[in-house]
């Protein structure tokens, strides 16, 4: 259905026709979410795909050589073999200072160009940490309504595991062997974000072993998110193919777990609450936050991205008349 301004002379980019138009009109939608960004034809593909929400969403997440994009191919040959149709979002943290994704659309992924259902796509982090995007987020609301799984692989040394933890629904936090990496993370206070823990190159032996007492003594002092579903630490081996197998396992355990307690309408709601939340205190701060009731705004427009929108142009007006009356 078109849904576009009777004076625009592009077709309308709708949830259908980029499902017709194949990863062709997957990576021009993406595209058009970058450049576009304020258009009301994009807030309700956003709003139509927020609603649409069918994906399995994962988030990848570890420092730095951990072993993230190894696991995240790992992955992809599994889904794939499944029959399961895979996005992934790549967030390269680096990105940033060089204006575009260092790693271009290819990164570290070996997937088949041939295969019309595996899309990737690098985006650049929000910041040195490996935050996301509002372009990353807005890709993965996207690709949710459009894949059976997508994959959201993240640099994370602390703070950023927060905002994956925001966008996906199922976390898998990665630890490297002899990094001492679980206390960093005990200390950023990000230990009770992961749904999953996984200590990668188990292989290493010994210091993995100590890696995984680490890692449940660091878990036994923090309290989780969730009361119905405790952390599993898994010990993974890509080199030896060992753990993989258990980890896809407990993925989706953790996926039924949440489908069986009926939990995903409400953390997706509770996501663009707080999706929303950010962006309008980034733009007009406390004082500007303070004047809008989100969920009654989220209502009104029909959907976060819409109501977005419509609060930038309300609190712009009000900023411009409070100026002028000056
Ligand atoms: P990322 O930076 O977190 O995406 O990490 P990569 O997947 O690029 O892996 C970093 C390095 O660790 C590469 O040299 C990999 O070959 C290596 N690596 C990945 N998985 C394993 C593993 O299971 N065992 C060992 N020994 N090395 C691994």
């Amino acid at each position: 259905m078109p849904n576009e301004s009777p004076s625009s002379t592009r077709p309308a980019l709708t949830l259908s026709s980029i499902r017709e138009g194949g990863k062709r009109a997957v990576a021009r939608a993406l595209s058009a979410l970058e450049t576009d960004e304020a258009s009301p034809a994009i807030a309700r593909l956003l709003d139509d795909a927020a609603r649409s929400a069918q994906a399995h969403v994962v988030g990848l997440t570890g420092p730095p050589g951990v072993g993230k994009s190894t696991l995240t191919n790992c992955l992809i040959r599994h889904w794939r073999a499944n029959g399961e149709r895979v996005g992934v979002v790549a967030v390269d943290p680096s990105s940033r200072f060089s204006m575009g994704a260092l790693l271009g659309d290819r990164t570290r992924l070996d997937t088949d160009p041939t295969d019309k259902d595996i899309f990737v796509r690098s985006m650049a982090a929000r910041d040195r940490l490996g935050g996301l995007s509002h372009e990353a987020v807005a890709a993965i609301v996207l690709m949710r309504a459009l894949f059976d799984r997508v994959l959201v692989e993240s640099v994370g040394i602390g703070q950023s595991e927060a905002d994956i933890a925001f966008a996906t629904d199922t976390v898998v936090l990665c630890i490297q062997p002899g990094s001492g990496d679980s206390l960093q993370f005990m200390k950023a206070g990000v230990m009770e974000l992961p749904d999953i823990i996984v200590v990668t190159k188990a292989d290493m032996g010994k210091p993995a072993m100590r890696a995984k007492a680490d890692v449940e003594g660091a878990l036994s002092l923090t309290t989780q998110k969730e009361k119905d579903w405790s952390a599993p630490v898994l010990m993974v081996s890509a080199r030896d193919d060992t753990g993989l197998q258990q980890l896809i396992a407990v993925i989706d355990q953790h996926r039924s777990n949440l489908l069986e307690r009926d939990q995903l309408p409400a953390i997706r709601r509770e996501q663009a609450a707080i999706w929303l939340l950010d962006r309008v205190r980034k733009k007009f701060g406390d004082i500007g936050l303070a004047q809008i009731d989100l969920q009654k705004e989220i209502l009104r427009a029909g959907g976060p991205f819409a109501a977005e929108q419509a609060i930038s142009e309300d609190l712009t007006k009000r900023l411009m008349n409070s100026m002028k009356a000056k």
